[in-house]
Order: C-alpha cells, then sequence, then structure tokens
C-alpha cells in the first residue's frame, strides 16, 4: 500500500547521502586548512567546523527518520500514529513521508 512512500523515502535518503558527502568533504577542507593554507583566524574557522559538523548531524538524524520510515513499511506498522493509533492523514504522509504522529497529535503531544 505504501509502495509510493518507500520510494520516496528511499529518493529521500540517496539524496540526503550525496549531501553528507560534500559535507563531510568541507569538514575535511576546514581541516586541512588548519594547517595553514587559509585567510580565516582560527575563531571563524573553528566556527566554520562546528556549523559544517552540525549539518553533517542534521543529516545523519534526517538520514535516521527516513530509514526507521521504510523499516515500518516493511513491518507493516507504517501511516500510524503513535501517540493515538489512528491512521495518520495520507496528506500529511506525502509531504512528511517521516513522520509518526497525526496531525491533531503533533499539535498538543509535541
Ligand atoms: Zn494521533
Amino acid at each position: 500500500m505504501y509502495t509510493e512512500y518507500r520510494e520516496m523515502l528511499a529518493h529521500k535518503i540517496a539524496h540526503l547521502r550525496l549531501d553528507h558527502e560534500e559535507q563531510m568533504v568541507e569538514f575535511e577542507l576546514h581541516n586541512v586548512c588548519d594547517l595553514g593554507r587559509d585567510t580565516l583566524d582560527s575563531t571563524e574557522r573553528s566556527r566554520a567546523r562546528q556549523m559544517t559538523l552540525s549539518r553533517i548531524r542534521r543529516i545523519e538524524t534526517q538520514i535516521q527518520s527516513y530509514s526507521n520510515a521504510i523499516q515500518r513499511i516493511e513491518n507493516d506498522h507504517y501511516g500510524i500514529c503513535k501517540f493515538c493509533r489512528e491512521s495518520i492523514e495520507l496528506e500529511r504522509l506525502k509531504s512528511h513521508p517521516e513522520v509518526m504522529t497525526c496531525a491533531e497529535c503533533a499539535q498538543y503531544k509535541n
């Protein structure tokens, strides 16, 4: 039933993996620059590194939540609100396939 969502999730994950790779390269670059080849001072450099690192963490979290959603599809637990156990609105799943709550619970219980 949720094949379409599974594909969408897999697509998002593939996209995020590329993004993740790019950010990792950037992170490596910050480290290389630490050897003294750029003009940023060390405060700016460590700030840039922090930002890249938090982007990397965010991407990893997203990949994880999309993978979890795929797992739920495979285990037949997908599309059920974790609070009220009702079906999550299809429109909601379409725009955020990784959500675990219906619109109403998301509003009151988060
Ligand atoms: Zn609910």
